[in-house]
């Protein structure tokens, strides 16, 4: 590895770090040499990070888990609010509890560690905000209506995070994955899963590996100018949207 592309090492926070996509986005900083802090509410991360049990529902627990997280690794320089649920079911049966519940984890809880991490990326002049959207954000899906929006909402959140912070050194993007295997998709079923693996272009789920790939670049120092995008990780379900 050339000097200029060893990476600096970060103080990183991730959301969601005890299985799937948030474990193996957690895994791959550590192994890259970064500090890693991974919140979940089991508390569960992977060797060599920090785990923190925190609900992201929770202000006063995303604060005490980010100065926890700080205490041991220094101001956050990374973020990745990847933490997420759904609560499918169509929108006739859907209750406000189940639009609420959703919304109060995937978007409120984004916007609550992207303000607590802002403060500092402002003071140093340097951060990298990754949201983890969905496909459907921008695609739509039945039965979704209260995910769907979530995740269309961490869009509008990323740009405008741009524009109120590009000047100071901080970018704030979404990587959208398709549908990708962890045990939120372990639910859906053969039938349905057959169904949508039809639709994908490439013809087959990803794997978390690709998500974070992803990540890793748009939090490496090369992503400086990379700002308010929506990069898809989809195998091209997407398309256009
Ligand atoms: P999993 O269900 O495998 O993991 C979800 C993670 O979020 C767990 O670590 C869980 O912690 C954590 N979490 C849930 N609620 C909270 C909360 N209130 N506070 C703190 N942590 C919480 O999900 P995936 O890995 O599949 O998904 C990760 C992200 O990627 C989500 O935002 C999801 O919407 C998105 N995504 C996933 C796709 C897929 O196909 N899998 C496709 C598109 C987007 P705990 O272990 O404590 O429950």
């Amino acid at each position: 590895m050339t000097e200029s592309t060893t990476p600096t090492p970060r103080s990183v926070l991730v959301t969601g770090s005890s299985r799937g996509i948030g474990a193996a986005i957690t895994a791959d900083f550590v192994a890259a040499g970064h500090k890693v802090a991974g919140l979940s509410t089991s508390g569960g991360a992977p060797e060599g990070a920090l785990g923190i049990a925190c609900d992201i529902t929770d202000p006063a627990a995303v604060e005490a888990a980010f100065a926890q997280a700080e205490a041991a690794h220094g101001p956050i320089e990374v973020l990745v609010a990847n933490a997420g649920i759904t609560k499918d079911t169509l929108v006739l049966r859907m209750s406000e509890d189940d639009f609420d519940q959703v919304i109060r984890v995937n978007l409120s809880g984004a916007f609550r560690c992207a303000k607590r991490a802002a403060k500092s990326m402002i003071r140093a002049r340097f951060g990298r905000i990754i949201f983890i959207g969905s496909v459907v954000g921008l695609y739509g899906s039945a039965g979704q209506v209260n995910y769907s929006a979530s995740k269309a909402g961490l869009v509008g959140m990323a740009r405008s995070l741009t524009r109120e912070l590009g000047g100071r050194g901080v970018t704030a993007n979404v990587v959208a994955p398709g549908f990708i295997e962890t045990d939120m998709t372990a639910v859906l079923g053969d039938a349905i899963s057959d169904k949508y693996r039809s639709q994908i272009p490439a013809g087959r789920f990803g794997v978390v590996a690709e998500v974070s790939a992803a990540v890793s670049y748009l939090a490496s120092d090369q992503a400086g100018y990379v700002s308010g995008i929506v990069l898809p990780v989809d195998g091209g379900l997407g398309m256009g949207y």
